[in-house]
C-alpha cells in the first residue's frame, strides 16, 4: 500500500507505540517512523530491536518535519508532552494520541497546540496486560475498534487521512463525542480493572489463605478475572484520575448492585439470583 504519511513521530514506545510501527510499518504506511520515549532504557531497547526507524534522544526531534505525531504516554502525561513538542511541530501536522481518557486529553493538549496543527483525538480499544517497548506486535489492532473524537470543527481531510492509516492497521473506526466516550469506557473497561485490581488486594489482605495458595489455587475465576490486574500501574492510576466523574458514577451503581446481591444471598433469595444471572449471562453471551 501507498504510504499515507511521510513521517510518524511516536512520543512514548510502549505497548501501543510499538504496535502502531510494528503494523505501519509491515504494510508500509509511512515513509518513515521516527521515536521518542522519556526513558532513556526504553530509547536503548527500542534501538536494540529495530522497533522504529529512528530513534530521537528528544521529544522535538522526533516531531520536526513530521506530518503524523502520535502521544502514545500515559494520560497524565498527555499535557506535558504537547508543550514540549509544540514549538518543534510542522505547519498543517496532524496530531494524534492514544489514550483510554478522551475529554481531560482533549483539555490537557488541545491549548498547547499551535494555529494550523490538527488535532484528532483517538482511542485504540486494543491492549493486552504488557507494557514496554517489547510487548508491542503488528496484529494488535486488527479487527478491533479505533474510535476517534475529533472536536467540533477538526478539519475532515485531518480525520480521514488519520482513518485510513488506522484502517490500513486492520481496525474499525468509529467517531464519538469524547464525554460519551469517556462513560462508555468506565463501564467496558476502567471500572473492570479497578475491580480486578480490587478483588487481587483482598485476595493480598485475607491472612487466611495465604499467597501461595492463591496463586497455586487460582481457578478459573480468579484467573480470568484478574489478567487484567498485571496492568501498568501508571497507565491505570491516570486513567482513573483523569476519568474520575464516570469511574465514579459506574463505580456507584456496581456497588449499589452488589449490595442488592449480597442482600439475597444473605436471605436465600435464589429466585432473585436466578433472574439476576440469567439476564447478565444473557449479556454476556452476547460479547464474542
Ligand atoms: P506503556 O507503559 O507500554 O508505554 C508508555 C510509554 O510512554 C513508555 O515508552 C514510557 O517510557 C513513555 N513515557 C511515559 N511518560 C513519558 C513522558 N512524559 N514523555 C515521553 N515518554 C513517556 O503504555 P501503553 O500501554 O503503550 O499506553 C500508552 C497510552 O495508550 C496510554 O495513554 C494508555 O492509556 C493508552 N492505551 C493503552 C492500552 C493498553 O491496554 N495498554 C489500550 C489502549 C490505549
Amino acid at each position: 500500500m501507498a504510504a499515507l504519511y511521510d513521517r510518524v513521530a511516536l512520543i512514548g514506545l510502549g505497548l501501543i507505540a510499538g504496535s502502531m510501527s510494528l503494523a505501519m510499518r509491515e504494510a508500509g504506511l509511512a515513509r518513515e517512523v521516527v521515536g521518542y520515549a522519556r526513558s532513556g532504557a526504553t530509547r536503548d531497547t527500542a534501538r536494540e530491536i529495530g522497533l522504529v526507524d529512528r530513534v530521537t534522544d528528544s521529544a522535538a526531534d522526533a516531531v520536526k518535519g513530521a506530518d503524523l505525531v502520535v502521544l502514545a504516554v500515559p494520560v497524565g502525561a498527555m499535557g506535558e508532552v504537547a508543550a514540549e513538542i509544540a514549538p518543534h511541530l510542522a505547519p498543517g501536522a496532524t496530531v494524534t494520541d492514544v489514550g483510554s481518557v478522551k475529554q481531560a486529553v482533549i483539555e490537557a493538549v488541545g491549548p498547547h497546540l499551535p494555529e494550523g496543527v490538527h488535532f484528532v483525538p483517538g482511542h485504540p480499544l486494543a491492549g493486552t496486560e504488557h507494557s514496554g517497548p517489547r510487548a508491542g506486535f503488528a496484529a494488535l489492532f486488527r479487527n478491533r475498534w479505533w474510535l476517534l473524537t475529533p472536536p467540533e470543527g477538526t478539519d475532515p481531510e485531518a480525520v480521514a487521512r488519520l482513518a485510513a492509516l488506522i484502517r490500513a492497521m486492520g481496525a474499525n473506526v468509529e467517531e464519538m463525542d469524547a464525554p460519551h466516550h469517556d462513560l462508555v469506557l468506565a463501564v467496558t473497561s476502567h471500572t473492570p480493572h479497578l475491580i480486578a485490581y480490587t478483588m487481587v488486594g483482598v485476595a493480598d489482605h485475607l491472612k487466611r489463605v495465604t499467597e501461595s495458595e492463591v496463586i497455586k489455587y487460582s481457578a478459573a475465576g480468579f484467573r480470568d478475572f484478574t489478567r487484567i490486574a498485571a496492568s501498568d500501574p501508571t497507565m491505570w492510576r491516570d486513567v482513573f484520575l483523569q476519568n474520575k466523574e464516570a469511574v465514579l458514577d459506574i463505580l456507584g451503581r456496581f456497588t449499589e448492585e452488589l449490595f442488592v446481591l449480597q442482600r439475597a444471598i444473605r436471605m436465600g433469595d435464589g429466585p432473585h439470583l436466578h433472574d439476576y444471572f440469567t439476564r447478565t449471562r444473557a449479556i454476556r453471551r452476547g460479547i464474542i
